[in-house]
């Protein structure tokens, strides 16, 4: 049965040179909500330890909810949820509960095993917003126990050119497992933004709003561009004004498979997973009103959706 479950072979591949590759997301939804996806890619499956990247909206509504993401499971990975309008409810297996909003960090760390609900709560402003990403645990960490953190306000720098917000590593104090940067770029109208790099990572952007370039190359929203390892600093320049998502690390140097939810090493590690969650025994998320999402079937040659 093992043998028939394919999952994403995503193996750590950094560039040791500076480049400007340029992959344009993937469209698809999850539930009712479109979402461009820029990791994984074919061309591309990790930035240091980030192996998965959604953005979605901004979308308006006036009833409903956009986001709407059941109880389903993880392992092995690290959650995080930014927001650049609207509010997303998180609850989760170990009786968290967390509104998010702008500004705000939703980290959710999987560990051995961790389920969670996120859905736009009742009472909302009416515009969603923001991106889902995921972080590979490193084979050391895999094995913690699950747990999750919320930090309401991030460390934000002004620079030349711009504002920079850490939301992960670079002075920011959510909990992080191998060397990583996540940042919020905001580039200034008519300015050009010097942003330090670490010249041992890797780095990848996306453009969240507007338009910017860097070295004088153009960046537009919904592409991932890959900027490999080695540099020292990067300049972003906007005529109007632009928001961007910095990604990056230290090379993970581990190859990773990534089925549905999980993020494992083994596909009977995959099995193992899917059985306990279809066996119930990820925990009960309390307080979402409805039914949790199914395991995929184990057999055929079916690669199930990511849930996020
Ligand atoms: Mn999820």
């Amino acid at each position: 049965m093992t043998a028939e479950i394919i999952p994403d072979r995503c193996a750590s591949e950094p560039v040791a040179a500076p480049l400007l590759e340029a992959t344009p997301a993937r469209r698809t939804t999850v539930g009712s909500l479109e979402i461009r996806r820029a990791l994984p890619l074919r061309e591309r499956r990790l930035v240091g330890p980030w192996c998965f990247l959604d953005r979605y909206g901004p979308v308006s509504f006036s009833a409903g909810a956009p986001m709407n993401l059941a109880p389903h499971p993880h392992i092995g990975l690290q959650t995080v949820s930014w927001l650049l309008d609207g509010e997303v409810l998180h609850r989760d297996s170990l009786g968290n509960e967390s509104l998010l909003r702008p500004g705000g960090l939703n980290l959710m760390t999987a560990g051995v095993g961790i389920a969670h609900s996120e859905e736009t709560p009742s009472r909302n402003s009416g515009i969603l917003n923001g991106v889902q990403l995921w972080i590979a645990l490193p084979a050391v960490s895999r094995g913690r126990a699950p747990s999750f953190e919320f930090h309401g306000e991030l460390p934000a720098a002004e620079l030349r050119g711009g504002l920079m917000t850490s939301i992960l590593g670079a002075g920011s104090p959510a909990t992080t497992f191998s060397p990583i940067v996540g940042a919020d770029l905001l580039v200034h109208k008519n300015a050009t933004m010097a942003v330090p790099l670490r010249r041992d990572f890797e780095h990848a952007l996306l453009v969240l709003d507007g338009a910017a370039s860097l070295d004088g190359s153009p960046l537009v929203p919904d592409v991932l561009y890959y900027l490999g390892t080695g540099r020292e600093e990067m300049s972003l320049a906007s005529r109007d004004g632009a928001r961007l998502l910095l990604v990056g690390g230290a090379p993970l140097g581990e190859t990773i498979l990534m089925w549905w939810n999980f993020v494992a090493r083994t596909r009977e590690e995959i099995v193992a997973a899917a059985e306990a969650w279809a066996g119930g025994r990820f925990g009960e998320v309390r307080g979402y009103e409805g039914p949790p999402i199914p395991a995929p079937p184990l057999r055929g040659r079916v690669r199930p959706p990511a849930a996020s």
